[in-house]
Order: C-alpha cells, then sequence, then structure tokens
C-alpha cells in the first residue's frame, strides 16, 4: 500500500437515530434547515461497485479483491428508490442525480430512470432527472438511457491524454471510449452535456488547456474540479490543490472569458462564457465552470442531500453519518406521511457546512480522514 493511501475505516455502519416527527406533516410549509437552506437536490447512490479505481475517490489498495461491497439484498430496490424519491419531490426536491460507485453498472438501470422520469414535484412538473457516469459503459447505453426519459448526463473525465487518464482511472481504461459515450449521449439527444474533471497538480494539470480547447464550441460544459479531501482514503493534501483562481488565469491566457450569472441556486459550478471579438459571451463558444469546494466553499446555499445505495440519508459530501431510512421503508412499513414527516425533521435539524468550516478547523480535526464516508459510497 503506497505510503499516502490510508487504510479504511467502514463508516458505513454508524447511523444517526431517526427523529420522530414531532408535529403532523405541514404539507405546504417545505422544510428549511438551520441555515434556512431549501432542500432542492437529491443525489442517490445506486451502487457502490465501479469499474474505475480512481485515486482521489476509491484508491485500488483501499478498494482491491477483498473489499466488502455491500450484498444486492442490502440496495434499495428500484420500487424503494422511487418511493423515496417522490416524498422528497413532496418535500421540495426538484432535481435528482444518480450517482454511484459507476450508476450505469446497476442492471435494468433505464427500469428505475423510467419511474423517476415519471414523477412529478406537488406543482405538477417533471423532476431534473440527470446522471454521473464515468463514460465507461455510455457509448453502449446512452440511448436506452434517453428512451427511458434521462434528458442530460455529466461525464467524468480527468484528461485527454490516454496515458494521464489511464494513470488517473487506475484501471488502464483508454480514453477513446469514453469520449465515444459523450459522442453517443449527443447523437442521442442528450443535453446540456456536462464532463467534469478534477484536477490534482503535479498530476493532470498540464491537461487542462487541452481539455478546454477540445469541448470548446462543441456544447459541451467542461468544469474543472479542485481535489478535494473527501472520503477517508485518498491521502489528500493542500499541496496537490490547484485553485480554481489559477485555472481560470490559464485559461485566460489563451481565451477571452466572462464571469456568468449562475443557472440556478446552490449551482456548485461558478460559470465562464468563451467571449467574442466584441467582449460579449458567444453560445457557439460555449462555457466552461469551476467547483471550488476547497478555496471558495458555497455551503452558504447548498441544498443538496445524498441517499447511499442502501437508504442512508447524507446532508454532505463530508459527513461521518447518516439516517438510516430502510427500516421505515421495509421492517416498520412506515405510512408515507410518516416518512415525509421524518425527512422533514431530518432536514431542518441540519446545519453542515464542512467546506466553510474546513479551514476554520484545527489541524487535528480538520481533514483528519478516518470520520468521512467515502464519496464512491455516496455519490460526489
Ligand atoms: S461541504 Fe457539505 S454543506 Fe458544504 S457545499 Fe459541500 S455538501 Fe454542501
Amino acid at each position: 500500500m503506497s505510503e499516502r493511501v490510508i487504510a479504511l475505516v467502514d463508516q458505513r455502519h454508524p447511523s444517526w437515530a431517526l427523529p420522530t416527527p414531532s408535529t403532523p406533516l405541514q404539507l405546504a410549509q417545505l422544510p428549511l434547515d438551520q441555515l434556512q437552506r431549501p432542500l432542492r437536490d437529491l443525489r442517490i447512490s445506486v451502487t457502490d461497485r465501479c469499474n474505475f479505481r480512481c485515486s482521489y475517490c476509491m484508491p485500488k489498495e483501499v478498494f482491491d479483491k477483498d473489499y466488502a461491497y455491500l450484498p444486492h439484498s442490502a440496495l434499495l430496490s428500484f420500487e424503494e428508490i422511487t418511493r423515496t424519491a417522490s416524498l422528497f419531490a413532496q418535500r421540495g426536491v426538484q432535481k435528482i442525480r444518480l450517482t454511484g460507485g459507476e450508476p450505469l453498472l446497476r442492471k435494468n438501470l433505464e427500469i428505475l430512470i423510467a419511474q423517476l422520469a415519471a414523477l412529478r414535484t406537488p406543482e405538477g412538473l417533471p423532476l431534473d432527472l440527470t446522471l454521473t457516469t464515468n463514460g465507461s459503459l455510455l457509448a453502449r447505453k446512452a440511448q436506452s438511457l434517453k428512451e427511458a426519459g434521462l434528458q442530460r448526463v455529466t461525464v467524468s473525465l480527468d484528461g485527454l491524454d490516454d496515458a494521464v487518464f489511464r494513470r488517473m482511472n487506475d484501471v488502464d481504461f483508454p480514453v477513446s471510449d469514453v469520449l465515444a459515450g459523450i459522442e453517443a449521449a449527443q447523437a442521442a439527444g442528450m443535453g446540456p452535456i456536462k464532463v467534469n474533471m478534477v484536477v490534482k497538480r503535479g498530476t493532470n494539470d498540464h491537461e487542462i488547456i487541452p481539455m478546454a480547447r477540445h469541448f470548446r464550441g462543441t456544447g459541451v460544459v467542461l468544469r474543472f474540479i479542485e481535489y478535494m479531501d473527501v472520503g477517508a482514503t485518498n491521502g489528500w493534501r493542500m499541496d496537490e490543490v490547484l485553485p480554481s483562481a489559477q485555472v481560470i488565469e490559464r485559461l485566460q491566457a489563451q481565451w477571452p472569458l466572462l464571469a456568468l450569472q449562475a443557472a440556478a441556486p446552490g449551482e456548485t459550478a461558478e460559470r465562464w462564457g468563451y467571449a467574442n471579438a466584441q467582449g460579449q459571451h458567444d453560445p457557439a463558444l460555449g462555457e466552461i465552470g469551476v467547483i471550488s469546494s476547497v478555496t471558495q466553499a458555497f455551503c452558504g446555499d447548498c441544498n443538496r442531500a445524498r441517499l447511499s445505495t442502501e437508504g442512508r440519508l447524507y446532508l454532505c459530501l463530508f459527513a461521518s453519518q447518516g439516517y438510516d431510512l430502510r427500516p421505515l421503508l421495509r421492517e416498520q412499513a412506515a405510512s408515507d406521511a410518516h416518512i415525509a414527516a421524518t425527512l422533514d425533521a431530518i432536514w431542518r435539524g441540519r446545519s453542515d457546512r464542512y467546506s466553510q468550516r474546513r479551514s476554520e478547523l484545527p489541524p487535528e480535526q480538520g481533514s483528519s480522514p478516518a470520520r468521512r464516508v467515502e464519496m464512491s459510497y455516496i455519490g460526489g
């Protein structure tokens, strides 16, 4: 095991006690958390497995052949996921992102997508349904995902140079297959298609310009993500973080960029548009984004909750514990009203703002890896 990767302390099992809803559900009164943030965005992990071993997320030294993945019986069924999602939609959720591990590894995912695509908000609107994938299976699945009701997709791609990409996914997977997946998603009529690149200083930051050049003017929105101290195993160090401000500087040395408005409240990406000769944003040239959880925390309007593949609810990407909803769905056979009221009570008690606090926390507690749940378990 390389000296930097930290052995896993299995964080999947400790849970907070479920709050007992004190008052009957106030349907019209959507919950706000302790920082007055609404519940708008639900990320659902549909598997804890992945066919890549990106070192910043699932280092192969830890997630090796002996790693105990969750048995299928422990995973929420598609019906349980859809029921839970519909109750979240009742309590304010407008956007659902399917994640993993690698979500396209979950068999018959199209069935779940069709079920989620049929859900409506209390106002009768469809949910904004999207998915984050490593793109390895996208070329094969794009058409069926679109037909099932998936309108858009985000693909993780950490470099264009094949050797760099193979090193970062650590399973020797060729970049050409992921690029073919992005093209297949475009051909299937999905959009907007976003590409997320995690930037690790000294590992792939030299790929920033080639990636931008490749996607500029293609309609694909490229976002650069600061390398984060997620989970407990990636051996994160601050000196491997390239602040987004420097990413923008590098891009502006190549192309004129304009700051753009956020597309929606709670959006994680800061948007920059490519400018034309008159200095205005040229939509045909497109835009890029930066996601700066380390240097420009965005906890202030974070409206995201995360559901793990076996039904634990986490209120922050950097959480150490969650709330186990599965007994409500199974053993306790709780009513919709009771589950919705429980979701309300959980959200109202939320005060998470790890990224904001990261710089305030004393070093011995700050980025103390042993306490956080793995990103591959609750989705990015
Ligand atoms: S650190 Fe937690 S609270 Fe802050 S933006 Fe990320 S998920 Fe939200």
